[in-house]
């Protein structure tokens, strides 16, 4: 054999090795799991086979949106030892949303309001809340294990799953240029910061409409842009926006490209679909509302998605295609879309696993003989930010911070962007609990605060050291980000 017939030999080999290699450690499935999905039924468990693992969770949720957060109520409810991890946008989509004027039973009320009251009322029946979020979901063995970007790993006995969906974004020039500075998703944070301006909402269905009606009393012109020829959104949504006068409803207009001198949006390429012709218009603001993207990434090759990517449910109940995994909310439902309904089938979840491990055995004996190896919340240091809403308060800290780094994090609770930071910052404060203080302003309640520092929207962090402002961030930023941010701003 000649030397270039050896090493194609050995590659082939080599390739032949690492799928093998690849394939088992992909498969590697225990046997209890396999048991399970092959009877489609249920082997009794024998508990004993769960002694010596640390950090175990009866049903473990992910995310805390309504789905959730129903979930958890009746886990925690049935008096099975919960845990959710709120993930990176505590209270889900609710929290960035208006006025709720169609929950059954309650005329109006805001969402951030219900999923605060959501919260206290799951944590009343003892499920634990960790300001947390799942890095990685490994179900080839069970008990499933979790980890978290705090760095924890749990043994759950069961899951559900309620990560939710993420905004859509156009992914055309100047998108992500401009995140933050005039692209945003949220009008009811960001409405106020676009007084006497000209802009833009784009898509046709409902959340288009409330983005618009939000903008409406702060904006000159408000211009929804509709790719195609007819609105998805309701009768009652249409006819709020018709009755404002500067809000301008335009068909067959996309955008494609945002402008701006660097630090802001200034103007858009708006498109005809029809025709082609391209013509630029100068706008602040582009309020996006083009639907949502199902969360589902954790779980990839494992878990049954439907077509669009949505996650699959069996039957009448909320349970996956794994057992005991269940499955509520935006991220397994491309239908009907509502908050209502998310909290309905989180309800269906909750019961589903509930049954779910009764059927394996579980039981309170089962429950009591466990505890010693249950996840202890009480390990989980706790670390609330201070927070001020007055001049004097503002003065006061300053003079108590001298010599360390200070971080005044303007948020308002009705900004999901705000609220995704939170955890992240109180994170960070644990690792820099010395070095730096982190304090919390409510920029809708701390209007001299605003003023003095010249916030322009939200977020917005100053950091100040002696008494001199040094920095200013706009932007989010994930866990090992904002921790290089600060260390290196501590020198
Ligand atoms: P929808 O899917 O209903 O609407 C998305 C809109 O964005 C459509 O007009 C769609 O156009 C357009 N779109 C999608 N992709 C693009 C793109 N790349 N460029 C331009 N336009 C695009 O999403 P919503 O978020 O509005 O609503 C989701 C669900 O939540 C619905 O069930 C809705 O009823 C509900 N909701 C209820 C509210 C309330 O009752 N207060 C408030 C907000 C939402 P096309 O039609 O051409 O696909």
């Amino acid at each position: 054999m000649n030397r270039v017939k050896t090493i194609k030999v050995l590659i082939i080999v080599v390739i032949f090795c690492g799928g093998v290699l690849w394939g088992v450690s992909h498969f590697k499935i225990s046997s209890y799991v396999k048991e399970w999905i092959k009877n489609k039924g249920i082997p009794t468990i024998d508990f004993k086979f769960l002694d010596g693992k640390e950090n175990i969770v009866p049903m473990l949720v992910l995310g805390s949106g309504p789905a959730s957060l129903s979930a958890a109520l009746y886990g925690s409810r049935s008096g099975i030892k919960t845990v959710v991890l709120r993930g990176n946008q505590p209270g889900g989509q609710l929290t960035g949303t208006s006025y709720i004027e169609n929950w059954p039973g309650i005329k109006k009320f805001r969402g951030a309001e219900l999923m605060t009251d959501f919260e206290e009322q799951v944590s009343s029946f003892g499920a634990t809340m960790l300001s947390d979020a799942a890095e990685s979901v490994d179900l080839s063995s069970w008990p499933y294990r979790v980890k978290t970007e705090e760095g924890h790993e749990f043994y759950a006995l069961s899951l559900m799953i309620g990560t939710g969906a993420t905004p859509r974004r156009l992914g055309i020039p100047g998108d992500s240029d401009y995140w933050g500075k005039g692209v945003t998703t949220c009008a009811i944070c960001d409405a106020p910061y676009f007084k006497g301006d000209k802009v833009v909402v784009i898509g046709g269905g409902d959340s288009a409409m409330e983005e618009a009606l939000e903008l409406s009393p702060y904006a000159k012109t408000v211009d929804v842009l509709v790719r195609g020829t007819t609105l998805r959104a309701s009768e009652s949504m249409i006819g709020r926006v018709k009755e404002c006068t500067n809000i301008f409803i335009h068909y067959n207009k996309a955008l494609s490209e945002i402008k701006g001198d660097g630090m802001h949006v200034t103007s858009t390429m708006v498109k005809d679909t029809v025709t082609g012709a391209e013509e630029e218009w100068p706008v602040r603001g582009v309020f996006l509302a083009i639907g949502h993207i199902p969360n589902t990434q954790l779980f990839k090759g494992v878990i049954d998605v439907d077509d669009a990517g949505y996650i699959k449910i069996k039957d009448r109940h909320q349970l996956t295609n794994w057992p005991g995994v269940a499955v509520a909310g935006d991220v397994a439902d491309s239908y009907y879309r509502q908050a209502g309904v998310a909290a309905g089938d989180g309800i269906k979840a909750g019961l589903d696993l509930v049954w779910w491990l009764t059927s394996i055995g579980y039981n309170s004996s089962v429950q009591t003989k466990l505890e010693p190896f249950f996840f202890d919340p009480k390990a989980v240091e706790k670390r609330k930010m201070e927070e001020i809403d007055s001049l004097t308060e503002c003065d006061q800290l300053i003079a108590d911070s001298k010599g360390k780094l200070l971080m005044l994090d303007f948020f308002t609770p009705y900004c999901p962007s705000c609220m995704s930071m939170i955890p992240i910052i109180e994170w960070t404060a644990a690792k820099f609990g010395d070095k730096v203080v982190f304090c919390k302003v409510d920029a809708s309640l701390a209007y001299d605060l605003v003023k003095k520092f010249k916030v322009p929207d939200v977020p917005h962090m100053i950091f100040i050291k002696d008494g001199v402002i040094i920095d200013r961030l706009k932007n989010t930023m994930n866990r090992a980000d904002f921790y290089e941010f600060i260390k290196k701003r501590i020198g």
